[in-house]
């Protein structure tokens, strides 16, 4: 009995948000991984082939391919956008490859990526009225995409959103009561405790976060404190880029391909502060399961695995 794994419930608290999250491990079952489910789109049916002839406006930003004779990605406006150009902006970052995983891009191929949505961000940053850009990629139908091709969102917003709003208004409290930021202090305790750190390197860490909200949550934080992803530069750059394919190899390879959405958290539009108390860092989560009433009646995530857990099966 002395040596039965600990699988109790257990409620964890987030220190930046304030939510709480129910760990109720899955007493005796295994993970049972069934990867995401295909979404069927013939390429010569697919309108991001060709961008162009499909009817959408011209490329705001194209990459070229430097070893092909043809684009890498390109960024035009949503053809439907969420929100109209009076309001704000609504941007689809398309990658060449019809079929191609974001896991499979080499590590000099994310950094190309990375420094479109930095690029973007510093143009659509300069619009009128823009209080925060959010950067986000679906991967698979549970995870809310609507087309096969793999693609990136930009949106530019006239407000600023509720988990954001949140995030800096916790992140500036801490700052202003202890003098420190809130990010670096977790992450000195997670590089020291080591339990919840997937992979590191230089610049950057993988954590599985202490309060996750969904199974094989993981985060990626850049070491030294700064407030805007779209600031980085060499060599956090390519840091970023090489924690990002080993966060995304890992969830292809350890949970066979699921469902996932990553997104990045920056400060928002500097107007008149450089909100120089927040941390970026960006979040990927894989998608298993579809949200019951549980949680949408009490807003209480119930997670099924514990990020320790997580991490270890992650670091395998
Ligand atoms: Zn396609
Ligand atoms: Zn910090």
């Amino acid at each position: 009995m002395k040596n039965e794994k600990v699988t109790d419930s257990e409620f964890r608290q987030d220190p930046i948000s304030g939510d709480w999250v129910l760990f109720a491990p899955l007493r005796g079952a295994g993970h049972n991984f069934k990867g995401r489910a295909k979404m069927e789109l013939a390429k010569s049916k697919c309108p991001f082939e060709n961008p162009a002839k499909s009817g959408n406006k011209p490329p705001v930003l194209v990459y070229q391919d430097k070893n092909k004779n043809d684009w890498f990605l390109q960024i035009i406006p949503n053809k439907h956008p969420a929100i109209g150009p009076e309001l704000g902006s609504h941007e689809v970052v398309i990658y060449r490859d019809h079929e191609r995983h974001l896991a499979d891009f080499t590590k000099e191929e994310i950094k190309m990526v990375l420094s479109a949505f930095q690029e973007r961000y510093k143009s659509l940053a300069q619009k009128r009225n823009i209080e925060y850009i959010s950067i986000f990629h679906n991967h698979g139908k549970e995870a809310g995409s609507t087309m096969a091709h793999p693609h990136s969102q930009i949106l530019a917003l006239p407000i600023l959103p509720p988990y954001i709003n949140r995030s800096i208004n916790a992140s500036q409290r801490y700052f202003q009561e202890h003098n420190k930021c809130t990010h670096c202090e977790m992450l000195n305790k997670e590089l020291k405790e080591k339990k919840r750190v997937v992979y590191q390197n230089d610049n950057m860490v993988v954590i599985t976060p202490f309060a996750s909200r969904a199974e094989f949550e993981l985060a990626i934080l850049p070491k030294n404190h700064s407030a805007h992803f779209e600031k980085i530069k060499e060599p956090e750059l390519s840091a970023l880029a090489d924690a990002l394919k080993v966060a995304l190899s890992k969830i292809y390879k350890k949970l066979k391909d699921p469902a996932f959405n990553f997104f990045i958290h920056t400060a928002p539009v500097a107007k008149n502060s450089s909100h120089g108390y927040y941390h970026w860092h960006m979040e990927i989560m894989p998608k298993f399961d579809i949200v019951g009433g549980f949680e949408l009646s009490t807003g209480l995530d119930i997670v099924t695995v514990y990020p320790e857990e997580a991490a270890e099966i992650f670091r395998k």
